[in-house]
């Protein structure tokens, strides 16, 4: 029987994108289908506009730190229209390098929603249907908000980036990544920022210390961080939005953001009709070879919710062309993903946290906390951390966290040193960087704890 295509795929994020072109470029015929624009959450409303605005808030702690060096500098103002336009400006620019670069080689695009008809069928927006050999869902994920009282007045990340000014007054709920990354930006940016977690501690599932230092120096700089803290009820106001909260306190602020999780974007895509299997929270269950229930249906990136990051949708997408296109199965090793968190002090972190791997074996605790350079003359009171976990009987390092400047680059070479499965001495005999933060890494003698 014939096909359209040997491949359609559906969400042109980094997952689908990259499946998409590596197809093609294995000589499949390949069409690919996007409802909004083409780069996906990553490139449009997350990862990449989201780093462009934590690069202008650090700017306030920049010319704070450049006195201490002997800089006058004079008054400064933060103009938040320029940046928007600025960040539009580059957005654009990378969706129009992503558009090209699938139709340099040959993928059909198709700016349209699409719905799955059965195992072999999608139908689009136009009123168009192909048949495809296989389909791929890449459709990503979703804000979620919980239903609260007034819920209608909060935005969510989806917003943040298009507001046409920075608000004064902001509440940030939520305590995981996007909540605390924002939470810094906008503080950086000059807006008072309020930020209500649930739980005790912000970051659930990392490294506790890690946790720990980064409320403290979140709340060091001056953001109103309220753990076991949640939100009961919003009205707005003439001059606001008024929060009530489980703390019996009232808040008036000018925006609400809403960083409470995001959920797999399968509602309505045809799923259930052509018998795939979806889980609990909507995430299309797939195995190692991020193939479905239905043999001619494979998933990747946030829709399967496996590690919601875009290098682990490209890596899944890879995987998914060499075995379904270069017969060459290939699954995807989500083990040791280095990561980092753009909190001001950034985090970086590979492997277990302290807690993970004292449920797991016996280990050494190596751990330093120091004033960077950098912060000695500049007065900022900011410290930073490093952290490595190490395993008492393989002396392995099974964990590396660091909390500071640059951590997030620093964590993309320790994290190969990691998946090598360098151990304690081997970071020992490492020569030191000098004069760096990261030479920490490598002089930490004695265990803190083990
Ligand atoms: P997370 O799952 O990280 O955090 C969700 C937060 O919302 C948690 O603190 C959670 O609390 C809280 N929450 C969930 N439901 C409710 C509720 N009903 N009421 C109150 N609070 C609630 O999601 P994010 O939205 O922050 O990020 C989504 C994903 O995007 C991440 O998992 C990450 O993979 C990715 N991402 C990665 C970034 C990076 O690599 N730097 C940056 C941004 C996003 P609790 O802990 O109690 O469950």
């Amino acid at each position: 029987m014939g096909f359209d295509y040997d491949l359609f795929v559906i969400g042109g994020g980094s997952g689908g994108v990259r499946a998409a072109r590596m197809a093609s470029l294995a000589g499949a015929s390949v069409a690919i289908a996007e409802e909004y624009r083409w780069g996906g959450t990553c490139v449009i409303r997350g990862c990449v506009p989201k780093k462009l605005m934590v690069y202008a808030s650090e700017f306030s702690t920049t010319f704070e730190d450049a006195k201490g060096f002997g800089w006058s500098v004079g008054e400064t103002t933060f103009d938040w229209s320029k940046l928007i336009a600025a960040k539009d400006k580059e957005i654009a620019r990378l969706e129009s390098a992503y558009q090209a670069n699938m139709e340099k080689v040959g993928v059909e695009l198709f700016e349209a929603r699409a719905v799955i008809s059965d195992p072999h069928t999608v139908q689009l927006s136009t009123g168009q249907t192909y048949s495809a050999k296989h389909i791929l869902v890449a459709t990503g994920g979703a804000p979620f908000v919980p239903d609260v009282e007034g819920a209608e007045h909060v935005i969510t990340s989806n917003e943040i980036f298009h507001l046409d000014d920075l608000p004064k007054r902001v509440m940030v709920v939520g305590g995981g990544y996007i909540a605390c990354e924002f939470a810094c930006i906008l503080h950086g940016m000059g807006a008072k920022v309020t930020q209500f977690y649930r739980g005790e501690q912000i970051l659930r599932g990392f490294d506790g210390e890690v946790r720990g230092h980064v409320a403290d120096e979140m709340r060091e700089k001056g953001i109103a961080l309220h753990v076991g803290t949640d939100v009961v009820k919003i009205t707005k106001t003439d001059s606001g939005l008024l929060v009530r909260c489980t703390n019996g306190r009232d808040y008036e602020v000018d925006t609400i953001l809403f960083a409470t999780g995001r959920k797999a974007n399968t509602k309505g895509l045809g799923l259930e009709k052509a018998g795939v299997e979806v889980g609990r929270g909507g995430e299309i269950v797939v195995d190692k070879y991020s193939q479905t229930s239905v043999p001619s249906i494979y998933a990747v990136g946030d829709v399967t919710d496996r590690v919601n990051l875009t290098p682990v949708a490209i890596r899944e997408a890879m995987a998914f062309v060499e075995t379904v296109f270069k017969g060459n199965a290939t699954p995807v090793d989500h083990e040791l993903i280095p990561t980092a968190i753009f909190t001001q002090p950034e985090i970086g972190t590979v492997g277990l946290s302290e807690e993970d791997a004292r449920d797991q074996e016996d280990i050494e605790v190596y751990q330093s906390t120091f004033r960077p350079m950098m912060h000695t003359l500049a007065e900022n009171p900011e410290r930073m951390m490093m952290k490595l976990i190490v395993s008492k009987a393989s002396r392995k390092v099974l964990g590396c966290h660091i909390v500071g400047s640059a951590a997030g680059e620093m964590i993309q070479m320790v994290g190969i040193a990691i998946k090598m499965g360098a151990t304690k001495e081997d970071f020992d005999r490492t020569m030191a960087v000098h004069p760096t933060a990261a030479e920490e890494l490598v002089t930490m003698r004695d265990p803190v704890r083990s």
